[in-house]
């Protein structure tokens, strides 16, 4: 990898690739193995995105993304290819609920302990999000026999209107809302719910944690991007933030810091919201610009809390626990198991949209307190002790300004999905954020980064290419 040279300097390629996370990095690399000059070019300092690992007071932590899940078979040949194994999550025990009366109950499985006639309503409702689920093409929601009306209504009011049942409307708001779009539910449509479902391969599988965080990476999943980087060697450039991107039907003049490179093709392997960040010469059309205006990142805020020991073993529990109605909404054993003579304990919780909203209004010291008493009502008083406390901090970071991805506001899936993958002229996008399978997952950036690489390999060997301006 290079970092950004000084001033003045004018490279050629054949394709730009702006971004150096999983997306852009698989398709660089396809780009690259097809014999094709290829620069990609990356505002941070580092390579992965929303992918990192990092050590952080002598505990190895993953910052961003790092469950794997069966069904996610993209990923599990890219992991396989690269050479790299995984590990279960550690379930052994108990799980914790702290339901609608504040309870706190523990239980196994994946079905909350709740009382028998909300389970009821949570199966029926399951139920029909797996047919609604089942009917979808993740690629294209906006076929969905239902789409028009799934999403002009929002999650919550789709919700209110399957059952009077609050603790079942909030359970499955749970699974949809704080733990995966990270935005309220009246934020997103019904629609957006269904393809979240599909894009997992059905809605039982998002309200089975076994199954959606099945398995970690030895050495953590920003190994993927690290990996992928260094076949790629000096094709990757550094501190290269792209301010401004001239094109015609010809090809491409991407300008990072002093350096301009001109190529037949550009792939922005940014999400949705950061492709406003670059200046386009001429604009991008207008409906693609609208599209960008409806697509906003959720906001979660990861916690990694790290123990002398996982004393919540002790107790039987495996760690996992779950409340809709705690600050810590959802939260994990997540100690590295890949780590020889590991013998401190990591946590790992979630707290989301409207609640993160209000936990950044804090200061630090409060910020701690508050999530550190939220564990005590799943764990104990032990749980008020740790050896190490860290806040990801993505939300407060320009090149990604959230977590964990994008998705489209209410009625905005089926007026502009069907452009979200759609070239003008040399210009491709891609990213996680507009994934079918795999959608929002690294799973799906690496499904959206082979397509847009075999978009733009057609293009290079159908097309003789046209004179342009952009090199002289
Ligand atoms: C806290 C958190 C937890 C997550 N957990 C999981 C999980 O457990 N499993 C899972 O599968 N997924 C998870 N995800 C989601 C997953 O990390 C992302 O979907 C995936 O990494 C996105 O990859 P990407 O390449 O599409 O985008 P990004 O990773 O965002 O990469 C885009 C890159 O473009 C760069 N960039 C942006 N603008 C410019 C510019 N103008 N010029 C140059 N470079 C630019 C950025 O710096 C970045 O490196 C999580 C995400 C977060 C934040």
């Amino acid at each position: 990898m290079t970092h950004q040279p000084s001033t003045g300097a004018r490279d050629q390629v054949d394709v730009v690739v702006v971004g150096a996370g999983v997306t852009g990095l698989t398709a660089a690399r396809r780009l690259q193995d097809a014999g094709l000059r290829v620069l990609v070019l990356e505002a941070r300092e580092r390579v992965g995105g929303r992918l990192l690992t990092d050590d952080v007071d002598g505990v190895r932590l993953e910052v961003g993304g790092q469950w794997v899940s069966p069904d996610q078979t993209a990923l599990l040949d890219v992991l396989d290819d690269l050479g790299l194994a995984t590990y279960p999550r550690h379930r052994e025990g108990e799980s914790v609920y702290v339901g609608l009366d504040g309870v706190r109950r523990t239980f196994t499985g994946d079905a909350f302990p709740v009382p028998a006639a909300t389970a009821a309503e949570v199966d029926q409702i399951v139920a029909e999000l797996d047919r609604l689920a089942k009917a979808m093409d993740p690629l294209a929601p906006w076929q969905h026999p239902d789409a028009a009306e799934l999403d002009r209504v929002t999650f919550a009011e789709w919700l209110e209107r399957r059952t009077d049942d609050v603790e079942a409307r909030d359970n499955i708001a749970l699974y949809v809302g704080p733990a995966m779009l990270t935005k309220p539910t009246h934020a997103f449509s019904a629609l957006t719910a269904v393809l979240m479902a599909a894009s997992a391969g059905g809605f039982s599988n998002l309200v089975d944690a076994d199954f959606i965080l099945d398995r970690r990476v030895v050495g953590g999943l920003q190994e993927v991007p690290l990996r992928l980087a260094e076949r790629l060697g000096d094709g990757v450039r550094l501190g290269a933030p792209v301010t401004s991107i001239a094109w015609d039907d010809g090809g491409v003049a991407v300008s990072a810091g002093g350096t301009t490179t001109t190529a037949r093709h550009a792939l922005l392997a940014v999400p949705p919201t950061l492709v406003a960040r670059i200046a386009f010469a001429p604009a991008l059309p207008a409906a693609h610009q609208q599209m960008r205006q409806q697509q906003s990142f959720g906001l979660v805020i990861k916690l990694h809390i790290t123990y002398e020991t996982p004393f919540w073993r002790d107790a039987g529990l495996s760690g996992t626990a779950f409340s809709p109605y705690a600050l810590v909404h959802e939260a994990y054993d997540n100690t590295n198991e890949d780590v020889p003579d590991e013998t401190r304990g990591t946590l790992v919780g979630f707290v989301s949209d409207e609640r993160a909203d209000e936990l950044l209004t804090l200061s630090p010291d409060e910020r701690r307190r508050r999530v550190l008493e939220s564990l005590r009502d799943y764990y104990g008083d032990e749980a008020l002790h740790p050896v190490g406390y860290y806040e990801s901090p993505w939300m407060h970071d320009e090149w990604t300004a959230g977590a964990y991805a994008t998705s489209f506001a209410t009625g905005s899936l089926t007026r502009f999905g069907p452009l979200t993958r759609e070239d003008v002229g040399p210009l491709s996008f891609a990213s996680s954020d507009i994934a079918g399978l795999g959608f929002q997952h690294v799973d799906g950036g690496i499904r959206m980064g082979e397509a847009a690489a075999q978009r733009i390999l057609s293009a290079t060997s159908s097309q003789p290419r046209p004179a342009t301006d952009l090199e002289r």
